[in-house]
């Protein structure tokens, strides 16, 4: 069987994007490359997540995140408007328990309980899969989510894909793809992992 090639969209919700409960600045730019990695990137699957809380969701408390955002049934909590919906094969929701939150697609901050999402991609995909990371944010949600792919996922190849995601401070965001690499994660682009591409396309200095 051929490698199944998996696009795992972080948490594109309105919250996380321009004038959302949590906003990251320049979010919104990922959409589009999404997008044309949706469109011409030959997946086998699209899966998207979802921060998806209780309206009393620990995370919400002053010591953590002191916010109240992605709330289960609000319009903060839907995915970018501007995102191609309906080539998205599959949602994961995270973080409805009300005391753990959830930044890993794949499992609790506690490490306790998994979402799931590992247990559909095998199902679905197999063990050798080739899954292309990307989202919101780069230095948290995304990476701990590559982490937990490539624990879970062990015959999985990883990449993140840098300008499809967006991160919120400069030196966390190299800490991330740092980190990343060290566990063998690609670090890559759209460009790169588009097929019609040309090769030098996207580097810099080229
Ligand atoms: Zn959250």
């Amino acid at each position: 069987m051929a490698t199944k090639k998996i696009l795992l969209v972080i948490d594109v919700q309105n919250d996380f994007c321009e004038g959302g409960a949590l906003a990251v600045k320049n979010a919104d730019d990922v959409v589009p490359v999404i997008n044309e990695l949706i469109a011409k990137g030959n997946y086998d699957l699209v899966i998207a997540t979802k921060d998806w809380h209780p309206p009393d969701h620990v995370s919400f408390q002053p010591e953590q995140i002191g916010k109240a955002h992605c709330v289960q049934g609000t319009k903060g909590a839907e995915l970018h408007p501007g995102l191609s919906h309906a080539a998205i094969t599959y949602i994961q929701h995270k973080g409805m328990e009300r005391d753990v939150d959830c930044n890993s697609a794949f499992r609790d901050n506690d490490g306790r309980n998994l979402t799931g999402l590992s247990d559909y991609i095998r199902a679905h995909a197999g063990e050798d899969v080739e899954i292309h990371i990307c989202g919101l944010v780069t230095n948290r949600c995304v990476k701990l989510s590559a982490f937990d792919a490539r624990e879970l996922l062990p015959r999985s190849k990883i990449a993140f894909i840098e300008d499809a995601s967006c991160g919120t401070r400069i030196e966390s965001i190299i800490k991330a793809k740092k980190e990343m690499q060290d566990v063998g994660i690609e670090i890559t682009h759209s460009r790169a992992v588009l097929p019609d591409s040309p090769p030098s396309a996207g580097l810099p200095g080229r």
